[in-house]
């Protein structure tokens, strides 16, 4: 198995990011990203001119992020070469989507689409400009997954007077956790169906009139691909060498993050190398993602173990409840039967590390 580390949810100069494809992937290999997804608003034209390639180790890949004609329900979209829908002009150098919502959930589903909502809780409410965009269409069933963490929600939500200063100058010191809210409702929808969480950066790199008298690029890329982070597990090794593989490349990091084989990280807190997490069953490994059976509830065992690179509260949660936690390097546990298992890693009140969930059931 094979963990590949990459940044989610980035603006470019296609939409209102302050970069082009090109000189982000730069970047994001300067500081070791093995992946990058750009995702302007309501367009592809990274892909469609060619920007999806290797950059020094790192994958450029292309999805889009939608919204509707008042600028709500952001959806993330992966693995198309094309969008559905027409696009309509709604003001301030912005584009809406005419199908709504539930439509361009389910058509874009019908093309093969990979589809996350985006910052679905958002209350920011600071800058009258950039306002909040929440998802408002919960009767849509057809999402592949949900954005728990979204740094620049989180950052511009805590936002007031007397703090911008300060977490203009830090604006990696000012992103805590994951939203509540959102991973309240994943939790949830998973007592269902399968629903992957990712976190990301929603990276744009404004320019800002902040204090009245100068602008300042709010979160340049470098920044913030310190931030959130959401690593993903593949079984095979990605050659950067190999520049004819990345379309299979590709689609592998984009299943994975659809399976939930993957997990979030504040990198500004740690790198995450060596955290692991999965069951063992009948000599059998489960990773992050994984889904299986147990045989005999009665008779058969399923231990659960989870490995953290440095100290940390490791906090088992099962069904959105948490039912171990533990200040250590590693957590060993047996399982409570079945349901879904997840873990966070928290270092003091910061949230470092969020797993997907490994779903167990029992054969009917
Ligand atoms: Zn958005
Ligand atoms: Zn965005």
């Amino acid at each position: 198995m094979f963990v590949y580390s990459g940044a989610i949810h980035i603006h470019s100069t296609y939409s209102d990011g302050s970069l082009k494809p090109d000189e982000i992937a730069n970047i994001a290999n300067e500081v070791g990203l093995d992946y990058i997804i750009i995702t302007d608003h309501n367009t592809l034209n990274a892909l469609q001119f060619g920007y999806e390639k290797f950059y020094g180790k790192t994958m450029l890949i292309v999805g889009s992020e939608i919204n509707d004609i008042n600028n709500k329900n952001h959806y993330l979209v992966l693995g198309v070469d094309k969008l559905v829908g027409t696009f309509r002009d709604i003001g301030n150098n912005e584009y809406g989507n005419e199908l709504p919502a539930s439509k361009y959930v389910k058509e874009f589903h019908k093309l093969g689409a990979i589809g996350f909502i985006a910052h679905p809780f958002e209350k920011r409410t600071y800058f009258p400009q950039h306002p909040q965009f929440p998802w408002t269409c919960w009767e849509s069933d057809y999402f592949d997954g949900i954005e728990i963490w979204n740094h620049m929600s989180e950052w511009m939500e805590g936002l007031t007077d007397s703090n911008k200063f300060n977490r203009l100058i830090h604006p990696l010191k000012s992103v805590i956790s994951p939203d509540i809210e959102a991973v309240k409702k994943w939790d949830e929808l998973n007592l269902k169906r399968k629903v992957s969480a990712i976190g990301s950066i929603d990276a744009h790199c404004h320019k800002q009139n902040v204090l009245g008298f100068f602008t300042l690029d709010i979160f340049p890329y470098k920044v913030l691909f310190k931030s959130i982070r959401t690593n993903v597990l593949l079984d095979e090794k990605i050659n950067p060498a190999d520049k004819k593989s990345f379309g299979k490349f590709k689609k592998e990091i984009i299943n994975a993050l659809k399976d939930g084989r993957s997990f979030i990280v504040n990198n500004y807190y740690g790198d995450a190398k060596g955290f692991r997490f999965f069951a063992e069953y009948k000599g059998e490994y489960y990773n992050i993602g994984e889904d299986f059976h147990i045989e005999n509830e009665k008779k058969d065992n399923v231990i659960l173990k989870c490995f953290v690179p440095k100290q940390a509260r490791i906090k088992l949660i099962k069904n959105g409840k948490c039912i171990y936690e533990t200040d250590s390097i590693s957590g060993i546990w047996n399982y409570d039967g079945p349901g879904n298992y997840r873990v966070e890693c928290w270092l003091g009140e910061k949230a470092w590390i969020f797993s997907n969930n490994i779903r167990i059931t029992t054969k009917k």
